[in-house]
């Protein structure tokens, strides 16, 4: 097995991979809370997380990937204060919580669908796991780790020694900087809800009996009850974006810790953000979010921005831009239509499969991946041979390839040339000649339609 390098965030370094069973990698990824669609921002996350498990895959581990739903006490302030955001949500829309959470999980599941993203091993909802939040609280409070205020029971971190560990996190300027309205019965500013008591002025929909009250598990805890739950107390890699450096995942490894005293996690990966313009980052709470839907109602395939973020490194941000969409779905036509002339996969390039495996296996370097697939397709090796290498690499890649060389292969005879020579005749602008190519196209059979993503087409005869 040829060695896989990460780069762990907990380090700061790029560390060999070892997982804790070598028949099973372990691994959990922080899912998306479900009170809106996920902007494609979001998706860029998942995306990483995918292409992490992917080459998990290729490397030849089974991966137990587990996934979780937000769908209660994700709040609209991350300082522990607020509404619920599904519950905001449920009250603009005329519906119930439970509604809303349904309805928008569903949508990111069809957006992962889309994308071509492994669906999750386990997927959990954390209104599902409402004992275990409760039994982790319960061991947290035995340890006295926990305090009572009037809004609910909090974490004390300054109890936890390594707190600052994963973010390198300078308490003293958080001290410094700690907003006024922060709740002042608090005894750090760090410290975070584990459970919060149902406001007495507002009926919450989502609510619980516990041994401190009636109310509702605070974010946090949600990750560390159902990921030990799925993987156990000590597992091999947690993913999310950066935004959870500093405040979601250093307090999942905090109560994590704290509870059951061994290292929660061996391997933290975290991927950077998708970004407008200079480096405006894309929020739903900003408004200023795209969809996946968008992406498709404009004519773009899904997965030409899978293609869009294999060209970034994952700890890179990567810039939006409709320009560099509509490259990666030009980038994207030409891959297709380069297999398409391919033929039937055969015995693979050696050479090519190694740099390529280097390549993903260097902390998932996606963009030397990609150079060595246009490097493959322009060099002289046999078509078969190309077929059988970019085949393999797509279990990585997973841009359909397979699926877009059979699709062309059943094109009528003569037709895969008409189609590039009236796309060439679209590209300067030959109107005349590009419907007379399209007429004849219709009479081998094909009928084609232009859309941003170029030209479609299906077999009507
Ligand atoms: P949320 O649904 O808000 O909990 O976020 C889901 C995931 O998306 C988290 O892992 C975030 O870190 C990630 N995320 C949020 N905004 C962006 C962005 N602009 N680019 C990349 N990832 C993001
Ligand atoms: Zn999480």
């Amino acid at each position: 097995m040829s060695e896989m390098y990460l780069y762990n965030t907990l380090t700061r370094k790029r560390e060999a991979f070892k997982p804790l069973d070598l028949s099973l990698v372990r691994m959990y990824t922080c899912g998306p809370t479900v009170y809106n669609d996920a902007h494609v921002g979001n998706l860029r996350s998942y995306l990483f997380a995918d292409l992490l498990r992917r080459t998990l895959e290729y490397n030849g581990y089974k991966v137990k990937q587990v996934m979780n739903v937000t769908d209660v006490g994700h709040l609209t302030s991350d300082a522990n204060t607020g509404e619920d955001k599904v519950e905001v949500r449920a009250r603009k829309e005329g519906k119930s919580a439970w509604e809303i959470a349904a309805h928008y999980t569903e949508r990111f599941q069809q957006d992962l669908e889309r994308l071509n993203v492994l669906f999750p091993t386990i997927m959990v909802k954390a209104t599902d796991h409402i004992t275990e939040q409760i039994d982790l609280i319960k061991v947290l409070e035995k340890k006295g780790y926990t305090y009572q205020t009037d809004d609910g029971i909090y974490f004390d971190t300054s109890k936890f020694q390594s707190y600052v560990k994963l973010a390198k996190l300078d308490l003293k300027g958080l001290m410094a900087g700690a907003r006024v309205e922060y709740n002042p019965q608090k005894r750090n500013p760090t410290d975070f809800a584990l459970w919060k008591f149902s406001p007495e002025e507002v009926k919450k929909q989502m609510e619980w009996e516990s041994p401190w009250g009636k109310g509702f598990p605070g974010w946090h805890i949600e990750c560390s009850a159902m990921s030990m739950k799925y993987l156990g107390e000590t597992f091999d890699i947690h993913t999310g974006g950066v935004d959870h450096i500093p405040v979601h995942h250093t307090n999942e490894i905090a109560q994590s810790e704290a509870a059951t005293g061994k290292k929660f996690v061996n391997y933290w990966l975290h991927g950077e953000f998708l970004i407008l313009g200079e480096d405006q980052k894309m929020a739903k709470s900003a408004g200023n979010f795209i969809t996946l839907q968008t992406l498709v109602e404009k004519g773009f395939n899904p997965l030409a921005y899978r293609y869009l973020c294999l060209t970034a490194h994952y700890r890179s941000k990567l810039q939006f831009s409709w320009e560099s969409l509509q490259a990666a779905q030009n980038a994207l036509n030409n891959l297709y239509a380069a297999i398409g002339m391919f033929g039937e996969p055969k015995t693979g390039c050696a050479e090519y499969e190694e740099r390529f495996l280097k390549a993903i296996n260097d902390d998932l370097d996606a963009p030397k991946a990609l150079a060595v697939v246009w490097e493959l397709i322009k060099s002289d090796l046999p078509p078969s041979a190309k077929a059988a290498s970019l085949s393999k690499f797509d279990q990585v890649l997973a841009l359909n390839l397979q699926e877009e060389r059979r699709k062309r292969q059943r094109l009528p005879q003569g037709a895969e040339e008409l189609i590039k020579e009236r796309e060439e005749a679209r590209k300067i602008k030959d109107w005349a000649k590009s419907d007379a190519l399209r007429e004849k196209l219709h009479q081998l059979g094909l009928e084609v339609e232009d859309t941003p993503a170029g030209p479609k087409w299906k077999v009507i005869k």
